[in-house]
């Protein structure tokens, strides 16, 4: 039985994604993460409450939004009123709050398409998995629809990725920084989690795709990639690994969402992919 008034906050729907998985797909992005990654491009996607995004771009300075505003836009209760009053439509809420019945109509509105092109949809975010009962939901009323992927960090409690990964036809699983102290320090959690998650996937018989973002100097270090490589090498269900060299972009949205970018790594120095290592293990790697 569904939970009654049960709601999934997603903060963005992509249509035709075609680096989220096999195909061409649907990813649906879910709000809140319990990690807090130094390098995050999407900073709105981190927390669970809903605010407002302003645009700076094409600002009149006309200061309406703030003179309507209840809190002066310092403490956003995502009553909507600045919205209404932006002349020049700059600013939108950070999430919309679905049914999972209405969200799966969404997601399911290109499935025609999706399928002939061997695609589906994937479930991204935050961390999809923080929102489990209604994620639960909403794969149940996907199942044997259309191909199902997650994409996750692998931090969850073990029942409910347990009980997620195993509606999947694919799982693609983040993988950061393997030494516990600079997972602490860079991802702000405790990676034994992760890791035990990892251990479980790899005795099934679900699909797997590593991804890891290289982040300079922090992630594509020789020791972490040979960490990683380690970790993963065994599993029989691995299909591959996918490096995603960093974004320098990352810190576009902080200010839309109030926030500070603060990377503690060079952004300037370019990502190494080690591609060379993943030869060695004869893993299959591609830099996306
Ligand atoms: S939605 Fe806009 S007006 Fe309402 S509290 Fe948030 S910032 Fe202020
Ligand atoms: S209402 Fe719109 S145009 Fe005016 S200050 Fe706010 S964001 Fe800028």
């Amino acid at each position: 039985m569904p939970m009654k008034n049960m709601k999934v906050r997603v903060f963005s729907i992509e249509e035709f994604s075609v680096y989220d998985g096999p195909g061409i797909r649907t990813t649906v992005f879910l709000k809140g993460c319990p990690l807090r990654c130094n390098w995050c491009h999407s900073p709105e996607g981190q927390d669970f409450k809903n605010y407002t995004l302003r645009s700076p771009n094409g600002c009149l300075e006309c200061g309406a939004c703030f003179d309507v505003c209840p809190t002066r836009r310092e403490n956003c209760v995502a009553c909507g009123k600045c919205i209404d009053v932006c002349p020049r439509n700059l600013i939108r809420f950070a999430a919309i709050d679905y049914e999972p019945q209405q969200l799966v109509d969404i997601l399911l509105k290109n499935k025609d398409i999706l399928s002939f092109n061997n695609g589906g949809i994937t479930f991204s975010g935050g961390e999809p998995l923080a929102q489990y009962e209604g994620l639960k939901e909403t794969v149940s009323l996907l199942k044997n629809k259309i191909h199902l992927a997650l994409q996750t960090s692998g931090y969850a409690p073990r029942e409910h990725f347990k009980e997620i990964v195993n509606q999947m036809d694919l799982v693609l699983f983040d993988m950061k920084i393997m030494d516990k102290e600079k997972a602490k320090e860079y991802e702000g959690i405790n990676n034994e989690l992760i890791l035990e998650n990892l251990k479980y996937l790899g005795t099934t018989d679900i699909p797997f795709i590593v991804r890891i973002p290289l982040i300079p100097g922090v992630v594509d270090t020789e020791e972490n990639i040979n960490a990683i490589i380690s970790k993963i090498k065994d599993y029989s269900n691995l299909r591959m690994v996918e490096l995603l060299p960093y974004n320098k972009y990352a810190g576009a949205k902080y200010k839309m969402a109030g926030k500070e970018y603060k990377p503690k790594f060079d952004e300037s120095v370019p990502s190494n992919p080690r591609l060379g290592l993943f030869k060695e293990a004869n893993i299959s790697a591609r830099v996306l």
